[in-house]
């Protein structure tokens, strides 16, 4: 830390992604990315789109949203689209919440949302889960405060139902309820079907997990017109240009091409249901996983050991130390064959 360093900022702890090695080191399941690459047809169509970079992005990524607004079965003006959902989320924040209103998410949860409210200055109220790691409903009722609530949850991967959310923005009608659907394609329902019955809800996705963009970062914000307005006017208070030309293509074809992304979202479930089946019958503990990693641990084994065994096999997991669930391992779910190796190696891990 220089001396220049703004006061406001020197105790700030910033957010600590997970590791990126060498590609082809590991078998890299800690950042829950898609095992599959975008669709065939998008590097060809991306390429001739590298000969328009000298002129400026459209910043309101109008081909983007015209695709995306109908795929949704939304208007245009209920959307925005920024780089990743971390940026909207940020977006969030700075419009929904400051001192007064201050900010409400579960103590164990997407790591962003304790670092964006320390950013912001915002002292959060973090909500324990319940002790068998499930967000109990009842203890968002009535807050008097922002939301923030990830659907499924991370790193548990459990899911609230559809009913439940409608619970919490019914008892907190003149608070914003932000509900993250980062993994929702991988099996719980999406919110987006109640922003026309409560003007309340925001929405937010990303393109980085279901549709295999994680390095191109295109994130968005589903919500009523009024809403998608104030967070407008942050990013064009901030930097109107945050999607890139090539990831506003990208994002496009991926809608287009939907079937080739639902196939490979087939497929990861599948390897996550036949992944559990040879964890449970290894002895391991799996909470029920709705998204696309699975959150586990063993009797006989700590976190810290199973995520170092598996480390020295090239595989590569997450694993967090704090105290209330240093004992877990989350696995990114990758290919059948992926998850096939994951098993063996923990077959071979519990036999010393
Ligand atoms: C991955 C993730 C995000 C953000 O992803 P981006 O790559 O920034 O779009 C947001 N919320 C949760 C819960 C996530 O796991």
């Amino acid at each position: 830390m220089s001396r220049f360093l703004s006061k406001k900022f020197q105790a700030l702890e910033a957010y600590t992604p997970g590791e990126q090695p060498k590609r082809g080191e590991f078998l890299k399941l800690n950042t829950n990315e898609n095992p599959f690459p975008p669709c065939p047809k998008a590097a060809a169509l991306v390429a001739e789109k590298i000969s328009d970079l000298h002129i400026y992005n459209d910043t309101a990524c109008k081909e983007l949203t015209a695709v995306f607004a109908k795929y949704h079965n939304i208007d245009e003006n209920q959307v925005i689209f920024s780089n990743g959902s971390d940026e909207i989320l940020a977006f969030c924040y700075l419009a929904f919440c400051d001192e007064t209103v201050g900010v409400a998410f579960p103590e164990i949860s997407y790591g962003f949302y304790k670092v964006f409210a320390a950013l912001f200055d915002i002292a959060p109220t973090k909500i324990p889960l319940r002790g068998d790691f499930s967000i109990s409903p009842l203890d968002y009722y009535n807050l008097g405060k922002t939301i923030v609530i990830a659907n499924p949850n991370a790193p548990t991967g459990m899911a609230l139902s559809l009913a439940e959310i409608e619970l919490i923005l019914q008892s907190n009608p003149d608070n914003i309820v932000v509900i993250d659907e980062a993994y929702a394609a991988f099996g719980c329902e999406s919110a987006v079907s109640l922003i026309k019955k409560y003007d309340n809800l925001v929405v937010t996705g990303t393109f980085s997990k279901s549709r295999s963009m994680a390095g191109a970062r295109l994130g968005y914000a589903i919500s009523n017109p009024a809403l998608i307005a104030d967070l407008n006017k942050m990013k064009y208070s901030f930097n109107p240009y945050n999607v890139n030309a090539l990831t506003q293509l990208l994002g496009k074809i991926s809608v287009e091409e939907d079937d080739y992304y639902c196939t490979a979202i087939d497929a990861v479930v599948e390897a996550r249901t036949a992944f559990v089946t040879r964890l449970n019958g290894m002895g391991f503990v799996t909470l029920p996983s709705k998204s696309n990693f699975v959150f586990t641990r063993h009797p006989d084994l700590d976190g810290e050991t199973l995520y170092q065994e598996l480390r020295n096999r090239k595989i590569l997991v997450r694993h967090f130390t704090d105290p209330k669930i240093c004992d877990f391992c989350r696995i990114s779910i990758g290919t059948m064959a992926d998850m096939t190796r994951v098993a063996d190696s923990l077959e071979q891990i519990l036999e010393v």
